[in-house]
């Protein structure tokens, strides 16, 4: 019987690979010819959280509601490896287009250690393409509306239309704009608040799994916030 493993360089994903030594663990070593990178294959790992996919594959799970502890369980990794992958995630999202017809505004209530640390997310969404176009982090009050207009000006990012519930911040935040009052007209951005109750395991609701870091918080949204907005991760 003759098994074939086809081995790609986890840096480059280059094909051409040489042997290179043997390991002291007694594992055969083997080195990519293009980047230089020294790697002992999937194969013969002992420790699956040094898997080349892990990453992708736990960052996967993450935007699609699974928490930490169960990532960690079902891919036999540590608690610490799915943290670390969490953290060290970066997403750059930016605005796709410079000019919507329409943006969509709402807060989205969360907290980070307790549930008396409310942290608020308030952000723009465009509901004909489901893009998350801009948000902020901070309290429910007019600043945090204010630092969202602000926000949306920054990315050079124009509006025909706002259109946001009757709460009186976004009133204030939006008095220059052509903006729209109606629960009717916010049916996009509130659908996207139940998607991401059912993506983002930490903003389940009725769920004991919380947030305690808020880098932790930020990024897991960010990361959810990537997925939405350009359909992989
Ligand atoms: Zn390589």
């Amino acid at each position: 019987m003759e098994i074939k493993i086809t081995l790609v360089c986890p840096d480059c994903v280059g094909q051409s690979i040489k042997k290179n030594g043997i390991k002291s663990s007694g594992k055969q070593n083997y080195c990519c010819k293009d980047c230089g990178r020294q790697f002992i294959g999937d194969h013969a790992l002992d420790y699956k959280g040094a898997r080349s996919d892990i990453n992708h594959r736990i960052e996967f799970m993450l935007v699609r509601g699974v928490g930490i502890r169960d990532v960690a369980e079902i891919e036999g990794v540590s608690i610490r490896k799915v943290l670390s992958v969490l953290t060290k995630s970066k997403k750059n999202i930016l605005p796709k287009e410079s000019h919507y017809d329409n943006l969509e505004v709402d807060e989205f209530w969360t907290y980070v250690g307790k549930k008396e640390r409310k942290l608020w997310l308030v952000y723009a969404y465009h509901r004909e393409t489901g893009e998350i176009v801009a948000w902020v982090w901070g309290k429910r009050n007019y600043t945090t509306a204010k630092r969202l207009r602000k926000k949306i000006e920054d990315l050079g990012v124009s509006f025909d239309t706002i259109y946001t519930d009757d709460w009186n911040s976004f009133i204030k935040a939006f008095s220059n704009d052509v903006h729209i009052i109606g629960k009717t007209n916010t049916v996009g951005i509130e659908g996207n608040n139940c998607r991401l109750r059912h993506r983002i395991r930490r903003c389940f609701r009725k769920t004991c799994c919380f947030s305690k870091k808020l880098i932790n918080h930020i990024k897991a949204f960010r990361l959810a916030f990537f997925y939405i907005n350009y359909g992989y991760i």
